[in-house]
């Protein structure tokens, strides 16, 4: 039971009106030693109720003293913004019975309201690692008071080349703190850095990596090897998932996502795309489109998708099979979260075979093998422009390295809102070229190219080609759903009311 955590009355109120019974195995390990000062190493994913493991007693902790004008009580460093803003989200729905100051530092927005802020004496600073060190350089932030610093996804941290930021940052730290740090795997580059700057930390693991959530109904789905064959599998899957309420569909390429986002949405479907290189409004606005179910499907990147807390999703469609076996049980897990079930199904084409078997190995068993019998199955009447659509990718064009310049563009008063034109219906030959290069997904890019991101990066966005970190801008710019009235066009009757439980 929460009360036996040690947390304070207001977070109990709080976490009452939040719904929560039972806390999740994360929370009821970590929270007792958070609430002590000790340090904590979580091993989690998202889905299992982490962030409210620090939040919780963060706020709890928080409850005495007060922030100095630049002085944070605490700092929260996060991979990419969605995952910030996310975690600010928790603050307001776990801290409504406090009144805490809670700054968001991140790229692809101005720094004034950031300023402004810090000025007036934030308790909580949540940033993404680039932010942060620019207000740092700028002198508008000073980290001397900091009495709790919280690691999140510091893997992804990892993948993102952020790790030299992270040292950076923990060296300015005041030694005497408390650290929560959260990983959903250890490699050695991680390992390192708990070495250095945790100290003697309490070791908190929930199910490893590897172990597929078991609520999800994951199946291999044999494919042709062409992209019109991966289309046409990925349309009979869906058509034929009568439980299907919404689904998020992975692409390894950018490239792609955006020629399947187009297919899709002539073949009748109600879909969105999500990835790194849109810009951050249409970013949320899709995300909060999905969120609110009033698009069914979104075409995602990884970098885009992961560890973002979308707790209903009914299925995940791999439309390739991921490069890296590890993402494939990060992909899955966007569904069957908080102990629903969901489904997964992975294409797979003849030239997959060496990376399916990468996935078996990881799972330590074969994957099922989905035999359907094939082609059309009941469906939407495919719209007029499917079939060409379905056979007209647009080329992508080459977008320089130096375009990376998600910085330059976040020192722009909100270039991303007055960028935005919502000309460009999904059917348009092309959408209008923005005129400015957009922020990337953790609006960190400059970074990137300080440090060792390129060399460092295992996955995600170093893993993409150079050319294929371009096709955004193939890609309607404005997704053509927010250009339509709120009437989504469903695929799958209504979905079923399921429970949720955890632990
Ligand atoms: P996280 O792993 O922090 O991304 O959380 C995953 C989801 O679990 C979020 O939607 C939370 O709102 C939800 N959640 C967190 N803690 C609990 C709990 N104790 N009981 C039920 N749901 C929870």
């Amino acid at each position: 039971m929460f009360n036996e955590l040690g947390l304070s009355p207001k977070v109990l109120s709080a976490v009452e009106a939040a719904g929560y019974t039972k806390p999740t195995p994360i929370q009821a390990a970590a929270i007792p030693h958070a609430l002590e000062k000790r340090d904590v190493l979580g091993l989690a994913q998202t889905g299992t109720g982490k962030t409210a493991s620090f939040v919780l007693p963060m706020l709890s902790l928080l409850e005495k003293g007060r922030a100095r004008a630049r002085m944070p009580r605490t700092l929260i460093l996060e991979p990419t913004r969605e995952l910030a803003a996310q975690v600010v989200e928790s603050f307001e729905k776990y801290g409504v019975n406090h009144k805490l100051t809670v700054a968001l530092l991140i790229g692809g927005v101005s720094f004034e309201e950031q300023n402004r802020k810090i000025d007036r004496g934030a308790d909580v600073v949540i940033a993404t690692p680039g932010r942060l060190l620019d207000h740092l350089e700028r002198g508008k932030l000073l980290l001397q008071q900091v009495e709790i610093l919280v690691v999140d996804e510091a893997d992804r941290m990892l993948d993102m080349g952020f790790i030299p930021d992270i040292e950076r940052v923990c060296k300015i730290l005041p030694a005497k703190r408390q650290t929560l740090f959260f990983s959903a795997t250890m490699p050695k580059e991680i390992a390192n850095l708990v070495d250095r700057f945790l100290n003697d930390p309490i070791r908190v693991e929930v199910s490893p990596t590897s172990s597929a959530a078991e609520t999800v109904t994951q199946r291999f789905v044999r494919s042709g090897s062409t992209p019109k064959d991966k289309r046409d599998t990925l349309r009979r899957l869906i058509r034929g998932e009568k439980e299907l309420a919404n689904g998020i569909i992975f692409c390894n390429r950018k490239r792609d996502i955006g020629t399947l986002f187009r297919s899709l949405e002539r073949h009748g479907f109600s879909v969105g795309a999500l990835h790194g290189d849109m810009d951050q409004r249409t970013r949320m606005l899709t995300l909060e489109a999905f969120k609110q179910e009033k698009i069914t499907l979104l075409v995602a990147s990884d970098v885009a998708a992961r560890g973002l807390d979308i707790p209903k999703v009914s299925h995940v469609f791999n439309y390739d099979v991921p490069h890296n076996a590890e993402d494939y049980v990060h992909r899955i897990g966007r569904t069957g979260r908080a102990g629903r079930s969901g489904s997964a199904f992975t294409i797979s084409t003849p030239e997959d075979k060496k990376l399916v078997a990468a996935i078996e190995s990881m799972l330590k068993r074969s994957v099922d093998w989905f035999e359907d019998d094939a082609p059309a199955k009941a469906a939407p009447t495919p719209a007029p422009a499917a079939a060409a659509a379905d056979e007209t990718p647009r080329p992508s064009r080459g977008r320089r390295r130096g375009e990376r310049r998600a910085e330059q563009a976040a020192a722009a008063p909100a270039p991303e809102t007055t960028a935005a034109p919502a000309s460009a219906p999904a059917s348009a030959p092309a959408p209008a070229p923005r005129a400015e290069a957009p922020a990337r997904s953790d609006g960190e890019a400059t970074r990137s190219e300080r440090g060792s991101r390129r060399s460092k990066g295992r996955r995600g966005e170093g893993r993409e080609p150079e050319e294929n970190r371009v096709v955004f801008r193939d890609t309607p710019y404005v997704p053509a759903f927010l250009l339509r009235p709120l009437t989504p066009r469903k695929v799958t009757p209504a979905r079923k009311s399921t429970t949720e439980q955890v632990g």
